[in-house]
């Protein structure tokens, strides 16, 4: 039997040696700051001064990318007079799009689903993936739509969040001298916000030119974002550590310009087909013809993307795929081969059956697809066949890829699970061998879940009763991800505890604003002060969140950001509650959310808080 016709066991082995053998790795799996939060360096715009702001708003947003636009829209929408503040590091609106100016950078998720408020805005996506700029200028467009350029601080950092309990406000300071107070705070700052570097011995010795993908420095390499040569690279010899989501676009616009190219990988990303297209202008003129279209596409992709759950309810349903994009593909595929199975096969077992049988064909086309296109060298071949279950990592998808490794100025440097053990004054030491370079790319991704979420917010927020950090030891808390006890008018726009729709970020952030929105605008026509968790509620849904079946494949999967480099706990949510979403998966929460408002808009009871 060759290794491409494994059996699910046999398969199901090898995922086994494969996690085992990085988990075990000497040089362990240690990462550390690029910089700490507040105080990251904005190579993008300059710092304008201004005088620090003392005064009074009604709602502050911490986080200017896509939640802290679309929660404020929500908000001006619902609450038209409200004194908004919104404040970001960053030199502009974007969020990770400002910041991740890497070149090839683009977005995974098809753009009609990606891009929130289209509708609104009336923007067309150009191509069926976004590229990064149009990404980022679709940002900037959110912001001149609903005017909340006039409402940002930006070069700025919350050092200190307090509740005066006299004035029944939050109160909010930051390193550039601001100290005001808000009745409302929403922190959305992204999972994606700290940068880190592997924390490998020899890492601050390097001579040469060493830089994360993050901070791209177009400097030196010449080029720009929007695909301009890096000329800069002509006579360079380039390493890039790193094969996540990150360096699968960025290492085709490295290997067509540098003059050498090495990549370092630990762990191979699956690399599926991308098929990226323009979009014809009249075929989308004839989908937004239609009121509600983006709604409509968003409901119909999220209910798609709940197939991966493995909840028997959605699985007989008939989907008319609107998006077709990678992951509604994906998707579907678990259905069909649940329709495959015979009639008495199709049960809640059948739904499980049909996740595993689904990926090991999947995962098994997309081995045979590196034999396909990397033909120039077979050894490179092996090592680009990731083996692990699709969703244990992110999935990718990209045309131009795996075709690098046919390039005679791209060598694969396959550490085998190990990873690179050292940096040195001239370059990389790696499974016993130097290899001097002259420039290394950091592609190591960020701090995700393994520090507690307020050390990667940068600053405390301590209410009534105490500090975030101490009401979140144990793990976090809260009622449907957004709100938590003991921290009166704050809102938390993130995943965790709520849907964890990962296949679709901005989704996630347009449903909590509309929740948000109703709450503040029920608040502000009804003349009320405070809105705080009830601890019953807390508690009963933390037991909820808690009590979802652990995923087993979790606990498969070799190691990496999503199960917290391979440490994930199953019995209770992580510092940050990442790995933790709502049982009912994305369709069901999004509903709950819908009916919690809605019941909370016209009885004024929001369930599970306290209104006063
Ligand atoms: P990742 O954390 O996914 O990848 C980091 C990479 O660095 C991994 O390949 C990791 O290997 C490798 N690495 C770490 N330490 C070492 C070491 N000592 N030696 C060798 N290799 C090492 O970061 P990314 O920036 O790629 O992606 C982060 C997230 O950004 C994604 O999950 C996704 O959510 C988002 N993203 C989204 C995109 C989109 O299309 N919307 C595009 C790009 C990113 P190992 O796998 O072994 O840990």
């Amino acid at each position: 039997m060759t290794i491409e016709n494994l059996d699910g066991e046999q398969l199901r082995q090898k995922y086994a040696e494969e996690r085992d053998k990085r988990l075990q790795a000497p040089a362990g799996r240690k990462f550390k700051r690029l910089e700490q939060p507040g105080h990251v360096v904005d190579l993008h715009l300059p710092v304008q001064p201004r005088e620090p702001v003392k005064d009074s708003v009604d709602f502050t947003f911490v986080g200017g990318g896509f939640s802290g636009l679309i929660t404020s829209a929500r908000v001006k929408e619902a609450v038209p007079n409200a004194n908004i503040r919104i404040l970001d590091q960053a030199g502009d609106f974007g969020g990770v799009w400002y910041w991740n100016r890497y070149p090839g950078a683009m977005c995974d998720t098809a753009a009609m689903v990606y891009m929130p408020l289209l509708e609104e805005t009336g923007h067309m996506p150009t191509r069926k993936y976004a590229m990064g700029p149009e990404i980022h200028e679709h940002t900037r467009r959110i912001g001149r739509h609903y005017d909340l350029y006039k409402h940002a601080l930006f070069h700025t950092a919350v050092t200190a969040v307090s509740w005066d309990a006299d004035l029944k406000r939050w109160r909010v300071q930051t390193n550039r001298g601001d100290d005001f107070t808000t009745k409302y705070l929403t922190v959305g700052t992204g999972p994606l916000t700290v940068a880190q570097l592997p924390d490998i011995p020899g890492i601050d010795s390097f001579k040469g030119k060493a830089f994360h993908t993050s901070r791209w420095e177009y400097e030196f390499t010449g080029g720009d974002r929007s695909g301009a040569p890096l000329t800069g690279l002509a006579d360079k010899r380039v390493a890039i550590i790193g094969t996540g989501a990150t360096a699968i676009q960025c290492i085709p616009e490295l290997a067509k310009y540098a003059k050498e190219l090495l990549v370092f990988q630990r762990t191979p990303s699956a690399v599926d087909i991308r098929n990226n297209h323009d979009i014809d202008p009249e075929w989308f003129s004839k989908v937004a013809a239609e009121p509600g279209w983006q709604q409509r596409w968003l409901d119909n992709f999220t209910s798609i993307w709940a197939l991966t759950g493995g909840r028997p309810a959605e699985i007989m349903q008939k989907y008319d795929d609107l998006v077709k994009d990678g992951w509604s593909e994906l998707a579907l595929r678990i259905q069909s081969v649940f329709l495959s199975l015979k009639p008495e096969e199709r049960n809640p077992q059948g739904v499980m059956l049909a996740i595993e049988r689904s990926d090991d064909e999947t995962t098994s086309r997309i081995r045979a697809r590196v034999d396909e296109v990397v033909t120039a060298d077979p050894a490179a071949a092996e090592g680009l066949k990731a083996w692990y279950r699709q969703l244990c990592k992110r999935p990718t998808f990209h045309d131009e890829y795996l075709q690098c490794f046919n390039r005679p100025n791209v060598t694969l440097i396959d550490t085998d699970g190990q990873g690179v053990d050292r940096i040195t004054p001239t370059g990389l030491h790696a499974l016993g061998k130097d290899y001097d370079v002259d420039v290394i790319i950091y592609a190591s991704g960020f701090e995700f879940q393994n520090t507690s979420f307020t050390s990667r917010l940068g600053f405390e927020i301590t209410g009534p009763e105490g500090t975030l950090t101490d009401a979140w030891a144990d793990g976090m808390r809260s009622l449907h991800g957004r709100q938590t006890k003991g921290f009166p008018n704050l809102f938390l726009t993130q995943l965790a505890q709520a849907a964890r729709f990962a296949a679709n970020v901005p989704a996630n952030f347009l449903e909590s604003a509309r929740a948000i929105a109703g709450v503040v605008k029920y608040m502000e026509e009804n003349g009320k002060q405070t809105i705080d968790v009830s601890k019953e509620a807390e508690d009963a849904w933390f037991d909820l969140i808690v009590s979802a079946a652990p995923r087993a494949q979790r606990d498969e999967c070799t190691p990496g950001h999503y199960n917290n480099e391979g440490k994930i706990t199953l019995d209770k949510p992580s510092p940050s509650g990442m790995g933790s979403g709502y049982p009912g998966g994305p369709v069901a929460f999004f509903q709950l959310q819908r009916d919690w408002t809605k019941r909370g808009l016209e009885t004024g009871e929001f369930e599970g808080t306290v209104v006063a």
